[in-house]
């Protein structure tokens, strides 16, 4: 039987926030196949939490990272190349926009709110490559974000961050062309709605997770678990045929029309 063994790998999961968050599922997925993780958390706020839940990885480093902060982000990718010496997998899992864009019309947006969005969502994912690359460059890797449909149709209240994830998603793809020579795959999982700190925070959110449920081919929401599975695949060499992917875990939803 073929199983996905991630026991000489090692990854880089940024974006956990507590249970609930993908970037936790998908850890848990990797840390299932044996892969050695690190994990990084944004500011003092979330350290407990995130140390909480990852007390189950008693060798996983956990380093402070505002991705905001270039100091923290070097300090990542130094810690790494000192305890890792390689890194084989890098799990983008981080969001963020301001209250005030995520309510009312796009149109009213404002350049500082569209300019965090952006720096936040998705250059951050471009600037964590960067860095990721030296550490992967002599072995090959993987790299994988977390993307909505927002990014190529209208949802309300969904707003600048429909920019943030479209900006991403090209991210993608170019990153891929540009990483393929090196066997540095790069992919990202356009997730159905789940239930998180940062997506019960978009204006709307019960109503849009129901209209999935009631749309989706399913007939339900995905769960947390499955977004962790597909990712785990995206991430093993049972995928090493795939890059530039924005692979829909979202019960089918996005195939729908009427
Ligand atoms: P979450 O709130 O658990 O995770 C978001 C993470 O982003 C948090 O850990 C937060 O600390 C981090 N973050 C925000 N600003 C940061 C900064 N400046 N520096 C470093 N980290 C920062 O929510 P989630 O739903 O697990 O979100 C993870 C990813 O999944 C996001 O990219 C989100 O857009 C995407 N996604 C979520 C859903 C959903 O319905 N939950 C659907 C599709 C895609």
């Amino acid at each position: 039987m073929r199983t996905i063994d991630l026991s000489s790998k090692t990854a880089l999961v940024l974006g956990v926030a507590n249970q609930r968050s993908l970037a936790w599922s998908i850890a848990e997925a990797l840390g299932g196949a044996g892969c050695r993780l690190a994990f990084t958390y944004q500011g003092e706020r979330l350290q407990k939490n995130v140390a909480a839940l990852t007390a189950k990885y008693p060798d996983a480093p956990m380093i402070a990272c505002d991705v905001t902060s270039e100091e923290q982000v070097e300090g990542v990718f130094a810690r790494l190349e000192r305890e890792f010496g390689r890194l084989d997998i890098l799990v983008h899992s981080i969001a963020y926009a301001r209250r005030e864009e995520l309510e009312g019309d796009f149109l009213g947006t404002k350049l500082e709110g569209w300019r965090i969005a952006l720096e936040i969502s998705a250059y951050s994912f471009l600037n964590l490559t960067h860095h990721a690359v030296p550490l992967m460059e002599k072995h090959g890797g993987s790299v994988l974000a977390l993307t909505y449909l927002a990014s190529q149709r209208v949802v309300p209240s969904y707003n600048v961050m429909g920019s943030a994830k479209a900006a991403l998603e090209h991210g993608v793809r170019q990153l891929a062309y540009e990483l393929g020579p090196k066997n540095i795959r790069v992919n990202a999982i356009s997730a159905g709605p789940v239930a998180t700190l940062s997506a019960r925070g978009i204006s709307g959110f019960s109503r849009m997770a129901s209209h999935h449920r009631a749309k989706a081919p399913l007939g339900r929401n995905v769960r947390g678990t499955e977004v962790g599975d597909a990712g785990l695949f995206l991430c093993s060499d049972m995928a090493s045929g795939i890059t530039g992917e924005i692979l829909f875990v979202d019960g089918g939803f996005n195939v729908m029309a009427v």
